[in-house]
């Protein structure tokens, strides 16, 4: 699930491969190792906590020589957070060496079958187990005992390899994980991201489930576990070094919260014909008619992808005019679920990898329905395994706190609903409202974050407070949930969010003195019966916090701090109101004094169920 950067070429691999690791670590980890090829053998060097510790290790060793090697970030999933558990992991006869991201599901049988031959684990790992189970296959050819090995596993893997006794190769294969190929000038780094990748070069060569990659200082073969050849696919990496940089934030999530306006102008760029009232969306043409047609829409995601799939099912009936469920692909994979003729699935990931969303997608693929994704990643497996899609076109997303993908995500949501309802009940006066509306949404953000001091002292006010509620109602219900997910998710304090009319039937027992309660209270449909739930809040001593809309002089009669965001239709009201909330997670968790970028136990993009 976290990172994966090997080396091959002329250079001393050690430097390469640590920064390389240091570009993956916003992924989330919690342990990491190298492995190098040098005169003396293989050597292995792992440390628990962050890549400096390694870097530190590697120091008082006086560092590794060697230009062929391996490098890990681990997401412990089998066995506890221990150097022994670190990867890289080797076996005991064939001088291999493995990395691995995802898990191996028939990894207790395997090691049955190895233990009975003799072979001895030190670690707890799925891990070690696949590398010993190369081991034992091995017969003089690592490329061979990889894909017999890979014959035999269940389970979701990105994996590099290398052998003592083929010391200029490495042996890279992946399923359900991403793993890429970076071709330089007679060099090669394989990694589980683009972003340990670009420094040195922006052609790559992508590798599908069940491929195998060898790779030399000579050049590269790519086949499939039976050993069919393929001829691989090269593409230009677009990301450049800027993106993934901090330059004057203090934080990746910091540095992406303000990147907004520009996300989001991008997510809209050339997708909008202004003299139709029309949404352009290449990548829908041509199922146009098939959309237009469909009965029924079923989003899905998990996490912050979810909340946006939630205001995507609003923005379906009420713009779109079809009617739309959102759910966690976590369920919805396992339920059995009915799907009717004219259904068509929306998957809604950051990173497109998602494990729980990829597999709902399949489900419902294979139960007949059309499948479109959201995504951002270009090239990731749910952008190729879809009918069809949207990109967010927000740039790489760094921080582990989803910000600048969850409003790319409802602007491409809003683009899509808008595609569809023009097409079907939509007037045409409407549709060039709205869309009107839609491209001043950056501007109207720019505006929220000038607040950011008047957040940031809100926030210090009720930082030292154990539990939040956040409440919205309709569109603002989700953005509830996405604020109270921020704020536990980095700031590690507890908050629910929920529908602000759910409160009275249970959660308001929670609510004593001094609780603060986060309401979305914008200008809308239910912005009286939203006045109604926060009197209901006061009454019993809780502090109110308010998101409201800009020359509302009377919320400041029933709120303790109101935040103010631009006017502008209900429906595109999520991408200002999210705003505020992500700015108030971001200062508790920078007040309370946690790693906003690298948030303990989670990992940015989650390729395990
Ligand atoms: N399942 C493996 C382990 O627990 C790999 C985890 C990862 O993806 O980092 O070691």
């Amino acid at each position: 699930m976290c990172g994966i950067v090997a080396y091959v070429g002329g250079k001393r691999a050690e430097p390469l491969l640590i920064e390389g690791l240091k570009r993956l670590e916003y992924r989330g980890y919690d342990s990491a190792g190298v492995a190098l090829l040098t005169d003396e053998g293989m050597k292995i060097v792992r440390a628990v906590g962050r890549v400096a510790n390694l870097e530190d290790k590697l120091e008082n060793l006086g560092g590794l020589q060697g230009t062929v090697g391996l490098a890990h970030t681990r997401w412990a999933t089998h066995g506890g957070v221990t150097e022994a558990n670190a990867h890289p992991h080797r076996d005991d006869r064939s001088g291999i060496c493995l990395v691995h991201n995802g898990i191996i599901e028939n990894y207790a049988a395997l090691r049955t079958y190895l233990e009975e031959k003799g072979h001895r684990f030190h670690s707890e790992t799925d891990t070690e187990v696949l590398a010993m189970l190369v081991g034992e296959l091995y017969e003089g050819d690592l490329e061979r005992a990889v894909q017999a090995a890979l014959r035999e596993v269940t389970g979701a893997y990105a994996i590099a390899v290398i052998c003592e006794r083929e010391p200029g190769t490495i042996v890279c294969a992946r399923k359900g994980s991403p793993l890429i190929v970076g071709v330089g000038n007679s060099e090669f780094i394989v990694a589980s991201d683009a972003s340990a990748i670009v420094a040195h070069t922006t052609q790559a060569v992508t590798l599908e489930d069940y491929n195998v990659c060898k790779v030399t200082r000579e050049g590269f073969r790519t086949s499939t576990i039976d050993d069919v050849e393929i001829t691989p696919k090269v593409m230009q990496l677009e990301l450049d070094l800027e993106q993934i940089e901090l330059g004057t934030f203090s934080h990746f999530m910091q540095k992406e919260i303000f990147e907004q306006p520009k996300a989001l102008r991008n997510t809209l760029r050339g997708r909008i014909d202004e003299y139709e009232g029309k949404v352009v969306l290449g990548g829908l043409t041509s199922f146009a008619k098939d959309l237009v047609k469909a009965h029924r829409v079923l989003l899905t995601g998990q996490g912050t992808a979810l909340h946006a799939a939630m205001i995507g099912r609003y923005l379906m009936e009420d713009l779109g005019k079809i009617p739309a469920t959102a759910e966690y692909a976590s369920e919805f994979r396992y339920r059995n679920p009915i799907i009717e003729d004219g259904t068509v699935v929306i998957a809604v990931s950051q990173s497109g990898e998602t494990a729980d969303t990829l597999a709902a997608l399949q489900e419902a693929k294979d139960r007949g329905a059309l499948a479109l994704g959201v995504v951002n990643v270009v090239g990731s497996t749910i952008s190729r395994e879809t009918d069809a899609g949207v990109y967010l076109r927000v740039g790489p997303e760094i921080g582990v706190a989803s910000t600048k993908a969850f409003t790319g995500q409802v602007t491409a949501l809003t683009l899509v609903s808008i595609f569809l309802g023009r097409r079907r009940l939509m007037s045409a006066e409407r549709s060039m409202m709205l869309l009107e509306e839609l491209k001043r949404v950056p501007e109207r953000i720019e505006r929220v974050l000038e607040q950011d001091r008047t957040i940031k002292r809100v926030t210090e006010r009720y930082v030292e407070r154990n539990n939040w509620l956040f409440l919205g109602r309709g569109y603002n219900y989700p953005v509830a949930m996405e604020g109270a997910l921020k704020l536990k998710e980095i700031s590690y304090i507890h908050a629910e969010g929920m529908p602000a009319a759910e409160m009275k039937h249970g959660p308001i027992a929670l609510i004593d003195e001094g609780m603060p309660a986060v309401f979305i209270a914008n200008r809308g449909p239910q912005y009286e019966k939203v006045m109604s739930n926060i009197a209901e809040v006061r009454a019993r001593g809780g502090h109110v916090i308010a998101v409201a809309t800009e020359g509302d002089e009377h919320i400041k009669t029933v709120a303790q701090d109101v935040l103010y965001v631009p006017d502008c239709p209900d429906c595109l009201s999520p991408m200002l109101t999210v705003v505020p909330l992500q700015l108030m997670a971001y200062h508790a968790a920078v007040l309370r004094g946690h790693d906003v970028d690298k948030p303990r136990n989670l990992a940015k993009s989650v390729t395990v169920e």
